[in-house]
């Protein structure tokens, strides 16, 4: 968020005289009361100041970095998340380098004939299987995915904070976004969308784009 020069100057000024009312600052401003009531409304409903009855306003300490933060744990998988592409289970690595290059993704989620998420294609992952002299047509990709339940998943409304640490801890490129049910006693999981570094960059820019209360 961008403040003015004069919502900067009230915030020092609260700083060094709070807690101050908003007729004094407004005196120390040469400015009526009513023209600061919309700077004095911006400040304290994104944190920067606080306002308590018959007391006047004092500052909260908290800075834009904070705020950022803040704001970055509210934004949720499902507001940012792609739409998933799956392969089957059976499909074979060349026709899984073909999606990849069709649907121009660099993940693919791999699903059993119920549509189930068994595991997890990469680029690296088939280019490794690219490499050897098998005939690639032959080669079913379930012998070269990473497959469950060692593959990183997220729900729609986890914050996408979580993704970005999960994505760097994990050094991978994407997450399914799944839906988990229980089926005849056993947990699966639905995948219902995507979500890759490119959305943790345009939640990125959505926040240096929005004002604190956007
Ligand atoms: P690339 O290998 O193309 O750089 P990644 O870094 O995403 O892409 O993948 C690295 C390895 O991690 C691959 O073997 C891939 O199968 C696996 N992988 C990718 N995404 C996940 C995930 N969400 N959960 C578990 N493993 C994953």
């Amino acid at each position: 968020m961008e403040l003015n020069n004069r919502q900067e100057l009230i915030i020092s000024i609260v700083k060094e005289n709070g807690p101050i009312t908003g007729e004094k600052i407004a005196e120390k401003l040469s400015l009526t009361r009513a023209t600061l009531r919309p700077d004095l409304a911006i400040l304290t409903m994104s944190g920067f100041l606080d306002a308590r009855p018959r007391v006047g306003y004092f500052y909260t300490g908290k800075t834009g970095g904070q705020f950022f933060n803040e704001r970055m744990i509210k934004l949720t998988v499902e507001e940012f998340q792609s739409t998933p592409v799956v392969v089957n289970e059976s499909a074979s690595v060349y026709d899984a380098i073909c999606t990849m290059f069709l649907e121009d993704v660099g993940t693919l989620f791999v699903v059993n004939k119920k549509e189930h998420l068994v595991g997890i294609l990469s680029r690296k992952d088939l280019l490794r299987a690219s490499m050897g002299k098998q005939d690639l047509e032959s080669v079913p990709i379930s012998i070269i995915m990473t497959r469950m339940p060692n593959v990183t998943t997220c729900k729609p409304t986890d914050s996408m904070l979580e993704v970005a640490n999960k994505l760097i801890n994990k050094q991978i490129d994407g997450l399914p976004v799944v839906k988990e049910m229980e089926v005849d006693g056993l947990i699966i999981q639905e995948v219902i969308g995507r979500v890759t570094k490119t959305n943790i960059s345009k939640a990125f820019i959505y926040l240096a784009n929005n004002d604190a209360h956007a």
